[in-house]
């Protein structure tokens, strides 16, 4: 395979850098995974890392690649490859588009994880430039990515989509945003972290086990991740009317048994509503493909975009 056709991306994250380089079809042709450092010097050692490790899978050099792109947590300028206020990864700012260009003597692009999160689901489930897709991604806090038309919608300051600080609950508990009751406060790994803490591994999953098996607190904070997150699809759908909306993150591999609760609730608030009803939530939303990387592929996506359009895929 010619690793001209090669386009790599790069999905940084709190505790692992996922990488993928895809064939000119999207499909991954190889694929790897790095522990995250923390801090500005790991970020940038983690990045280029990734991209060596790809180049020596493929037996070529970092400059071969199309292409590359890296998705990352925080306020990224996608013009000039900055990130600001990536708190999980101990980056205050950082020149990340620069700095790994400059280390590895060619141009890469830097997009928002989730924002290249939601291109990678939209060119997975096969989604044409006419259709319009919301990502919600559910992780340790809550947010959207917005591909509207086959094209991510960044909004004027790059902040569309941030539905999590939307607040739901006025007396509710304060966010770090320094509002109070945030969506995601309610519906999130941290929203579950804070109202039922434990040592588990998994504990998303082990609170709906505990909620199966009838802990009263483990059903009152399942049911408010399920009504929120149901909540966070209606609002998306109300706000911009997209042909589906599709959960990924980590909760999303709690898979069809979260699926089938928020889909229940949005046909429960379907039967009062006939307005809802019409809008047919229940059949909008669905779940990012189990066992794909959305991520690291919409990092190769943002990667392949020419810097001064709208990212197409
Ligand atoms: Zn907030």
């Amino acid at each position: 395979m010619s690793a001209a056709s090669l386009r790599v991306g790069i999905d940084i994250g709190g505790t692992k850098t996922d990488a993928v380089a895809i064939d000119a079809d999207g499909r991954v042709a190889y694929e790897l995974r790095l522990a995250t450092g923390f801090g500005a010097e790991s970020v940038l050692a983690t990045a280029v890392a990734a991209v060596e490790g790809l180049a020596r899978a493929a037996g070529r050099t970092p400059e071969t690649f199309a292409s590359i792109g890296i998705g990352i947590p925080g306020a990224v300028d996608v013009a000039s490859g900055r990130v600001e206020h990536a708190v999980n990864l101990g980056l205050s700012g950082l020149d990340l588009g620069s700095e790994v260009a400059a280390r590895l003597g060619r141009s890469v692009r830097v997009e928002n994880d989730v924002n290249a999160a939601a291109l990678g689901a939209f060119s997975l489930l096969g989604r044409t430039s006419a259709q319009s897709m919301a990502y919600l991604n559910l992780g340790t806090g809550l947010a959207a990515g917005l591909v509207l038309g086959g094209r991510l919608w960044r909004g004027s300051r790059g902040v569309a989509g941030e539905i999590g600080h939307i607040p739901v609950d006025p007396s509710g508990p304060l966010c770090p945003c320094g509002q109070r009751g945030c969506l995601e406060l309610m519906a999130s790994g941290s929203a579950v972290a804070r109202q039922w803490p434990t040592d588990e591994p998994k504990p998303v999953r082990a609170l709906f086990a505990a909620a199966d098996a009838g802990d009263a607190l483990a059903i009152e904070v399942r049911e408010r991740l399920v009504e929120n997150v149901a909540a966070a699809v209606r609002l998306l759908v109300l706000t911009v009317d997209v042909d589906d909306v599709v959960i990924g993150g980590g909760l999303s591999s709690l898979g069809d048994v979260l699926l089938a609760e928020v889909r229940a609730v949005l046909t429960r608030w379907a039967a009062s509503s006939e307005f809802l009803a019409s809008l047919q939530l229940a059949d909008r939303v669905t779940l990012v493909p189990s066992g794909t990387n959305a991520a690291a592929i919409g990092a190769a996506l943002v990667g392949a975009a020419d810097a001064s359009e709208s990212v197409t895929v």
